[in-house]
């Protein structure tokens, strides 16, 4: 467990997916808070210990069935969806976002606002390498920082182009990043 949030840490997220790489599917979707060092600047950080204590829970509340969520580093998360489709996996992705977004943040103080930036990746099992999918869902962490933040940023299975899930698809252009095949 992860001593600042009680959530899962690190090394049970990568005991887990070696445990998972061999099953029939699996989706990660690295999660990491927008302008968090802002937060600590302005209220100091352990304030900002709070705001990552209530940004886990709502990420872990919430997953689907067989889903669990644990702190990837930092102010990064990953949440790990064995066995569905990508579809299931980019709905949880965005399910996630929008729950950080409509949190009472203004509990904890006036004005405040915390949103997350998503990177959903997907593949067919077993996989080799899991470090893969976790990179692949980087990259889209990063496109969804490029189009604005508070956005979940996935591959269209077919063609693998760069999409934003959700009414973010809608309003914003997204730069196509790194490479266009999905992981091994
Ligand atoms: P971006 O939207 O690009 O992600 O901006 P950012 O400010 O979130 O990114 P950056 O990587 O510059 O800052 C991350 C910050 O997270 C800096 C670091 O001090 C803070 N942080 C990391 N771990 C902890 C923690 O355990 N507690 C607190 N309070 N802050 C943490
Ligand atoms: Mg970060
Ligand atoms: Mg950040």
């Amino acid at each position: 467990r992860d001593c600042l949030t009680s959530g899962y840490n690190r090394r049970y997220l990568d005991e887990r997916l070696a445990a998972l790489a061999s099953g029939p599917a699996l989706a990660a979707v690295l999660v990491d808070v927008d302008h968090f060092k802002q937060v600590n600047d302005t209220f100091g950080h352990r304030f900002g210990d709070l705001v990552l204590r209530r940004v886990v829970a709502e990420l872990a509340g919430g997953l689907p069935a067989g889903a669990f969520c644990a702190r990837y580093g930092g102010e990064e998360f990953a949440l790990v969806l064995p066995g569905g489709n990508a579809a299931a996996a980019v709905d949880a992705g965005e399910a996630a976002r929008l729950r950080i977004e409509r949190h009472a943040w203004h509990e904890l103080a006036a004005g405040l606002r915390i949103t997350v930036s998503v990177g959903v990746a997907h593949a067919a099992g077993p996989l080799t390498d899991t470090d893969g999918l976790i990179g692949a869902a980087d990259v889209l962490l990063y496109a969804a920082k490029q189009s604005g933040r508070n956005a979940v940023a996935h591959r269209d299975e077919r063609t693998g182009r760069v999409l934003l899930a959700g009414p973010a698809a809608r309003r914003r252009a997204i730069s196509q990043v790194g490479p266009l095949d999905t992981p091994a």
